[in-house]
């Protein structure tokens, strides 16, 4: 039998609910049980492709392609699972659905309305993945804070479900805040009603995690109990933790673990996994460890949650490095008509250009890259990072002072274009490389030595390419391709051969890095910074 644990959020949103989902996850997986993550956001946009990082934080991307919320990320890391798009349901995947079926006339001439046919959509794709996964516990994160309009179709939804399935089979975790007063007061208020909230709904939570600056006492937890009709054993307590990866094992201390297996009539599967637990140490060892600072030259660089796959990236290296990274975070456009760009980069060790869209801020970071590059600074590109490189050696190196990228402006010398096959289609979307892609990697570069093989598959998220027709003389001059596709005409990685540490990819390495299983290029780049 499925079981299912559905976690919604109360009070405000930003508290964490797709962390405390993914550790809970990592705690059930650490006892032997195969999960299955599901993250419900109800927005109308039918995936976060066109979303702004601004607003929304990063857009991940899957290995199919998928470009979904960045609580999937999270779920990938912490439960060391491969996702894909059916693992994202938005309201606009449930209407479109609807509708598309309704315009073929499926629902035999009915009136078409929320309660049944929207809520049926949503109970068929929940179960459906949780099925086809083959997971013995399927985690569904309802996105927005309880008493939003966006999210009631799916709270409604859930709660159907939990009557048809078996009472033991159903778990509901509501994440909430408790924010203490100026006097150190815990105040159990907000709780109380995002509670009742949710108790109109038709909905009760079995466990209650409490989000708060330090631990609750006993007495909090029992007036939060008694005032929301659950046992105190299950009001946990999750104060503010300085690593994210420490919260299943706060959560665990907790006796959330305990209490969720024992409302699911879920016995231990296996011996205890303390491979994270052992990962969380290291972290800790690391944080005493050498200090490295590195730069992040970045369009959003305000909004840290924007590239927060790579910060999690740089974590994960330097863990298994057992070093200290700070991010600097330089606002690419900072660097644009400045005298010298010492200032900015004399206190780092390394310079990293992740990947962006649109024209702001493009030379600031060319003059980085340019930067790295003289004065033999460890540099990494990714993506946008990766086609700046190229621009700035076909301009510097290559002589081709009025290089750039299509995407910009018309150029005499477009090194960065669409390739033919692009340009027919331009509906939004409709051209990018999306998701993995196999990489072939040339024999006795760095990127070979990193890799340790010749064959690679990486996630991507792009729409121009390295132009073909000038490969040749950027090459003459000193960059090395030493990645493409099979055919050889898309280019997926660059290096610099004589620099302590010069390498670009085209793809998106940040994904697919893990606590546990650092990203090679990241690591490379951290070790070369160490040597600095
Ligand atoms: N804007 C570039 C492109 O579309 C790079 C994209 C990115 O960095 N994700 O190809």
């Amino acid at each position: 039998m499925m079981k299912y644990i559905v976690v919604t959020g109360g009070v405000m949103s930003g508290l964490g609910k797709g962390i405390t989902m993914a550790s809970i996850g990592r705690i059930l997986k650490n006892r032997g049980y195969n999960i299955v993550p599901i993250k419900i956001d109800p927005y109308i946009n039918i995936d976060a492709g066109t979303m702004n990082p601004f607003q929304h934080g990063e857009v991940y991307v899957l290995g199919d392609g998928a470009e979904v919320d960045l609580d999937l990320g999270h779920y990938e890391r912490f439960m060391d699972v491969e996702l894909g798009r059916e693992h994202n349901i938005t309201t606009g995947i449930i209407y479109s659905a609807v509708i598309e079926r309704e315009r073929k006339g499926e629902y035999l001439g009915q009136t078409v309305q929320i309660i049944p046919h929207v809520t049926n959509e949503i109970k068929a794709r929940i179960r459906e993945v949780a099925e086809k996964s083959g997971a013995d516990v399927c985690l569904v994160e309802i996105g927005g804070t309880v008493g939003d309009i966006e999210s009631m179709p799916f709270l409604e939804a859930v709660r159907q479900m939990q009557g048809e399935e078996n009472g033991n089979d159903f778990l509901f975790v509501h994440v909430t805040l408790v924010p203490f007063t100026l006097l150190s007061e815990p105040k159990t208020k907000p709780t109380q009603h995002s509670v009742k909230a949710l108790r109109e709904l038709g909905l009760q939570p079995d466990i209650i995690v409490c989000r708060c600056e330090k631990a609750l006492k006993e007495d909090v937890k029992a007036k939060i109990g008694m005032f929301c009709n659950v046992k105190k054993e299950a009001v946990i307590s999750a104060p503010d933790a300085g690593d994210i990866y420490e919260v299943p094992l706060l959560l665990e201390q907790e006796g959330i673990a305990e209490y969720t297996m024992r409302k699911l009539q879920l016995t231990q599967l296996t011996e205890e996994d303390h491979e994270w637990a052992q990962m969380v140490e290291r972290r800790k060892k690391s944080s005493e460890g050498g200090k490295l600072c590195v730069a992040l030259v970045g369009k959003y660089a305000e909004l840290e949650d924007s590239y927060l796959s790579i910060k999690e990236a740089i974590k994960h290296a330097a863990t298994e490095l057992g070093c200290n990274v700070e991010t600097k975070w330089i606002e690419a456009e900072d660097l644009e008509d400045v005298d010298g760009l010492d200032p900015f980069f004399e206190d780092v060790q390394g310079i990293l250009v992740p990947g962006g869209f649109g024209v702001r801020g493009v030379e600031g970071k060319i003059n980085a890259i340019a930067y790295a590059r003289e004065h033999k600074i460890p540099f990494l590109g990714l993506c946008f990072g990766f086609q700046l490189a190229v621009i700035e050696a076909a301009r510097n190196i290559a002589g081709l002072k009025d290089a750039h990228s299509s995407e910009h402006c018309e150029t005499r010398h477009p090194v960065i274009d669409l390739l033919e096959e692009q340009q027919e289609v331009d509906e939004m979307g409709g051209t990018m490389r999306l998701g993995d892609y196999e990489v072939f990697i040339r024999k006795d570069t760095l990127a070979e030595r990193i890799y340790g093989k010749n064959k690679i598959v990486e996630r991507h998220r792009h729409r121009y390419e390295v132009n073909p027709a000038y490969i040749e003389q950027i090459e003459r001059d000193g960059l090395i391709f030493s990645g493409s596709d099979r055919s050889g005409m898309r280019m997926e990685i660059v290096e610099i051969d004589g620099h302590p540490f010069f390498f670009a990819t085209q793809f998106h390495r940040e994904f697919k890095s893990r606590p546990n299983k650092p990203s090679p290029p990241f690591k490379a780049f951290l070790e070369a910074c160490l040597r600095q």
